[in-house]
């Protein structure tokens, strides 16, 4: 039997068999296993607890010898927790976490063996690194690279089966300081938006002395039974299909998005839910999405940092806990051809320590000025940063979904829905004229009262859009389902730092030349609208005239990574980053590299698998196939029937072979552009030609074939677990 067929009898067998998950109350064990404050307060000394609570604020560095202290304390919270290992936990550029796990467990000089860890094991270590992607950073450099702890960011056990690992947040940077993962240029972005974001609030209110970017994601993923995938070795091996017909039940009824969650899937859903209580992270939403077998969840949003943490030991987490129930979760952007991809919408906004959201509609005139100045910078951010902001979510998976039918084109435009467009109308048309101080546009901006029409304003249509403004905060729903948010959050916090400083400057000329200071912010605010009008978009995103007009006012349209990918290092990108002080020019051009480099791996895979795929499945089956044809076709002829009785089966035999030969022709020659890609040395090039040579020029034909003979050949004999199958049988 084939292991499809297998799988298939697996299916009912497993549908029966779940595990139990325990119902508990979310606040008995949310955070449970975190070493939070509260926890700290329980195993430090005064002084450790002290020192720990202000690092988190981000005023002072932890001494070495208070390390000590802390590093005792959460070890003997761990071994209550029967820990028993530890790790610095990182998120190297791959796009994963790495873990190298270590034990307490050591030999004093005359043997006797203790458990140890100290402050030095707690603040630095140094991974034998040499296997991670570093874009030539580490060999220029450094051959060393160490991970460094982020005391922001709390410890955490991990339970694997009986295992239980204490991790510990850190940075990754190379040994003369080149950051080699997403978390430190993160932490440096954060900075340099509170800075530039206290500046600017401190022109309406003194009082505030920290702002902290949030962070809301919504992870979007594919549940599939593990027999199932197993069968597939695309999914194995890519995380989405390169073959499959489209099943005459898709997603056309619409009816999963509002139907009841499957109970296999529930039981793993609660399952990862306690998990992921147990380590702190806020889950909040969970629910069907529109495809077949697709899901989301959703938590209550965080601190970036924090939140960027979470998000990617949630995809962690659910991909083990998804085992236990033999299921398989697919992260990737686009699994299923003609189906919905998934994404990760970023929810984001900015907190002052004085509990404003900067985001949200104020009270009065002045909150209402605050808001518009953070408003505006923020779409000024995005007019001038578009091609970076594109950029930062460019990936070969993500390039799949960007511009398909249902996700936002790879056009970079901001919605603000119909009131603000209006008030930014307002305040443009006064072009020429002076604000006063007892102006309309400054006393009336009566965006309060409005809120409720602002959020009435939220419809399906901004759904289309990649950049939104949604109340109270804006949703970033370009980035892509596999990405690390910290990429794109760092790129974002960058701009909008950059664009406030600029802002505060240009208010401080004019007040220096004699404006008062709400006339003054009102000029720039003007400016500024003036300045990037052309980014607002209203209308259906999804839409060809969209594009056409977005061609028409010069907003780039970047279709594919490789081309995409150069924003991140022209001039322009290399001062905006390093006058904020987020990458030096080389880390820039590494993160280039490593990001080229990606790609082309990604499409060479594929492209592997594809060639593996035809040869050892495709083929076989439809040849068996062909043969059954040939036979009967030659026992009619031998049995003296008419050919006019036979014609169906001449007919088929005709296609098969067809397709057949189709198959083989195209992927000889797909392997023959590989080969002339592969001896390419500049990886742009080598980049452009995977994806406009291999890519472009065969996937999509050599599927046509292979789909073409799933829908002709015996059913008893195609070996690949079909859509309906992957889609439908949980
Ligand atoms: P939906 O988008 O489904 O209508 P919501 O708008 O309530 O749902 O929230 C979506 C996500 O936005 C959630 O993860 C939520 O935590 C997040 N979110 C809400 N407010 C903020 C904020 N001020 N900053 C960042 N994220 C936020
Ligand atoms: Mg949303």
């Amino acid at each position: 039997m084939s292991l499809r067929f297998d799988a298939i009898n697996h299916v009912s067998h497993e549908r029966n068999n779940n595990p139990a998950v325990a119902s508990q109350k979310i606040t008995a064990i949310f955070g449970e296993s975190v070493f939070n404050v509260k926890t700290a307060r329980e195993y430090l000394s005064d002084e450790a607890y002290k020192s720990l609570v202000n690092s988190i604020k981000g005023a002072k560095k932890i001494e070495r010898n208070v390390a000590g202290q802390i590093a005792t304390g959460i070890r003997a919270w761990a071994e209550a927790k029967g820990v028993t290992h530890f790790t610095h936990w990182f998120q190297p550029l791959t796009g994963t976490t790495a873990e190298k796990h270590d034990s307490f467990f050591t030999l004093k000089s005359d043997g006797t063996a203790i458990e140890e860890f100290d402050g030095a094991a707690l603040i630095q270590q140094e991974p034998d690194a040499s296997s991670f992607p570093s874009g030539g950073l580490r060999a220029t450099f450094e051959a060393r690279g160490y991970t460094a702890w982020d005391p922001s960011s709390p410890p955490f056990i991990i339970e694997i089966g009986n295992g239980k690992t204490l991790c510990v947040p850190t940075i990754f940077v190379s040994y003369t300081g080149e950051s080699l993962d997403y978390k430190a240029p993160l932490m440096k972005a954060t900075e340099a938006l509170n800075k530039a974001a206290v500046t600017v609030c401190n022109l309406f209110d003194k009082n505030v002395s920290k702002v902290t970017p949030t962070l809301g994601w919504e992870q979007e993923y594919f549940v599939i039974d593990e027999a199932l995938v197993n069968a597939r070795p695309d999914l194995l091996q890519c995380g989405r299909t390169v073959f499959g017909a489209a099943p005459a039940k898709g997603q056309q009824l619409e009816d999963h998005y509002f139907g009841s969650i499957p109970e296999r899937v529930y039981a793993f859903m609660r399952d990862y839910e306690n998990e992921s209580y147990k380590l702190g992270i806020p889950l909040r939403t969970r629910h069907n999405e529109v495809a077949p077998a697709q899901f989301e969840c959703a938590p209550i949003f965080e601190e970036v940092n924090i939140a960027v943490d979470h998000n990617i030991l949630l995809m962690d987490v659910m991909s083990r806990v998804a085992k236990r129930h033999h299921l398989v979760v697919l992260l990737h952007e686009k699994p299923f051809a003609g189906i919905n991809g998934s994404g990760k919408h970023n929810n984001w906004s900015l907190a002052t320590d004085t509990g404003v959201n900067l985001l949200a509609p104020g009270k009065t005139p002045k909150t209402n000025l605050m808001f518009l100045t953070f408003f505006v910078n923020t779409i000024k951010a995005v007019h001038d940063y578009a091609d970076i902001l594109r950029a930062g979510i460019a990936s070969a998976s993500n390039d799949f979904r960007l511009g398909a039918n249902e996700a936002p084109p790879a056009i970079i435009s901001v919605f603000v829905g119909e009131y603000l467009t209006k008030v930014l109308n307002d305040v443009e048309s006064r072009v020429g004229t002076k604000f006063d101080e007892q102006d309309e546009a400054i006393l009336k901006l009566d965006l309060h009262r409005s809120i409720p029409e602002l959020l009435m304003d939220n419809t399906d249509r901004n759904r289309t859009s990649p950049f939104a403004f949604t109340g109270n905060k804006f949703e970033f729903r370009a980035v892509g389902s596999t990405a690390n948010c910290g990429h794109p959050m760092t790129i974002l916090n960058t701009i909008v730092a950059d664009t406030l400083n600029k802002f505060a400057a240009e208010v401080e000329a004019l007040t220096e030349k004699g404006d008062k200071k709400d006339i003054a912010i009102m000029q720039v605010i003007q400016k500024y609208i003036v300045s990037s009008k052309k980014i607002l978009f209203e209308g259906d995103g999804y839409s060809e005239e969209w594009h056409k007009e977005a061609e028409k006012r010069g907003l780039p349209n970047l279709k594919t990574t490789p081309i995409a990918l150069d924003a991140m290092v022209t001039e322009k990108a290399k001062k905006l980053f390093k006058e904020n002080n987020i990458y030096s020019h080389s880390e820039l051009e590494a993160r280039y590299e490593i990001e080229l480099e990606k790609y082309i791996k990604k499409v060479q895979i594929e492209a592997r698998i594809m060639g593996d795929l035809a040869t050892n499945h495709i083929i076989p089956s439809a040849l068996k196939y062909q043969n059954e044809l040939l036979k009967n076709v030659s026992l009619l002829r031998e049995a003296a029937l008419p050919e006019k009785l036979y014609k169906g089966q001449l007919a088929l035999l005709k296609d098969v072979s067809t397709h057949i030969q189709q198959v083989y022709d195209n992927v000889d020659a797909m392997v023959e552009e590989r080969k002339v890609a592969n001896n390419i040395a500049n990886s742009r090039d080598k980049a452009i030609a995977y994806e406009a040579k291999v890519k472009a020029q065969y996937f999509d034909k050599i599927r046509y074939h292979v789909d073409k003979l799933e829908q002709l050949v015996d059913d008893e004999l195609w070996t690949l677990p079909k859509y309906r199958e992957l889609l439908f049988l949980r």
